[in-house]
């Protein structure tokens, strides 16, 4: 994939799942790349790790500081850092609405607000966000996790309007069942239920994720700003 040689790119949750395909992905390719994440993995790679929780404003300012100082530059981010804390509304406390929402959308602005100023200067950038289906068809036990994940659509929009002028292109990526601790969470019924209704009959790999955010950080997608894709096997259609 052309464009993403020497990049530097930072992976936010890049230590499993989703996010280390993702981060394995763009290293394949070329770029230097930077995990955050609050627990450091324990396996030896080439992928960088910073801890960071990306739900404290500070920390992730002191992290991207840190990382500009060492790299020179930033030119992609991945915000793919999520949480779950699935309840009915009746059952779901305060607490849970707050940390996934902390989380998962008061993350990204957070990274978004302390690189954007980095590739704002360097007049160049691309920023992947990691949303849900269920961010466009919501999710009975998730109200708290589609309001993020649908929060994510109108700061990649607005952003992707307010940073175009920069050359910084700004798209949403999401998936919609994929095999990662996340998910294994499910139990047999529930995970019945989801495969059932999906056109290609199966989960995605988080390999499969990664392809479709490489493509949005290459020079393929040059003329791609502000879009949402679903990576779900056709279930949201
Ligand atoms: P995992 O639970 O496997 O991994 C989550 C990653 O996020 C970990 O690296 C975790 O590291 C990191 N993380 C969580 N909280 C924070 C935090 N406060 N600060 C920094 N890092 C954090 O999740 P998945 O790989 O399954 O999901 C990745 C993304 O994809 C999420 O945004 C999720 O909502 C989305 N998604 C997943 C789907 C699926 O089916 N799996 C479907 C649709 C969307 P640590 O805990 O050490 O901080």
């Amino acid at each position: 994939m052309q464009g993403i040689k020497d990049k530097i790119s930072i992976v936010t949750g890049g230590t499993r799942g989703i996010g280390k395909a993702i981060a394995q992905k763009l290293h394949s390719e070329g770029s230097k790349v930077y995990i955050l994440g609050r627990t450091e993995p324990n396996e030896e790679t080439d992928l960088i790790f910073k801890k960071c929780d990306i739900a404290s404003f500070e920390n992730v300012g002191d992290v991207i500081k840190e990382i500009h100082k060492e790299a020179g530059r930033i030119d992609i981010l991945v915000n793919n850092a999520g949480i779950t804390k699935d309840n009915l509304l009746l059952r779901m406390n305060e607490n849970d609405w707050d940390n996934v929402l902390n989380i998962n959308l008061k993350g990204v602005f957070n990274t978004c607000k302390h690189v954007s100023r980095i590739m704002l200067s360097q007049r160049i950038g691309r920023i992947i966000n990691i949303g849900s289906i269920v961010g466009t068809t919501g999710n009975a036990g998730q109200v708290n996790y589609s309001a993020a994940k649908a929060g994510l659509q109108g700061l990649t929009k607005s952003l992707a309007k307010e940073f175009a002028s920069r050359n910084i292109l700004v798209n949403l990526v999401s998936p919609g069942y994929v095999e990662t601790e996340m998910t294994a969470k499910l139990t047999e019924d529930q995970l019945n239920a989801f495969l059932n209704n999906i056109p290609l009959k199966r989960g995605a790999k988080p390999e499969e994720v990664a392809e479709v955010v490489a493509f949005f950080a290459s020079d393929s997608s040059s003329y791609v700003t502000g879009q949402v894709i679903h990576v779900d096997g056709g279930l949201a259609m």
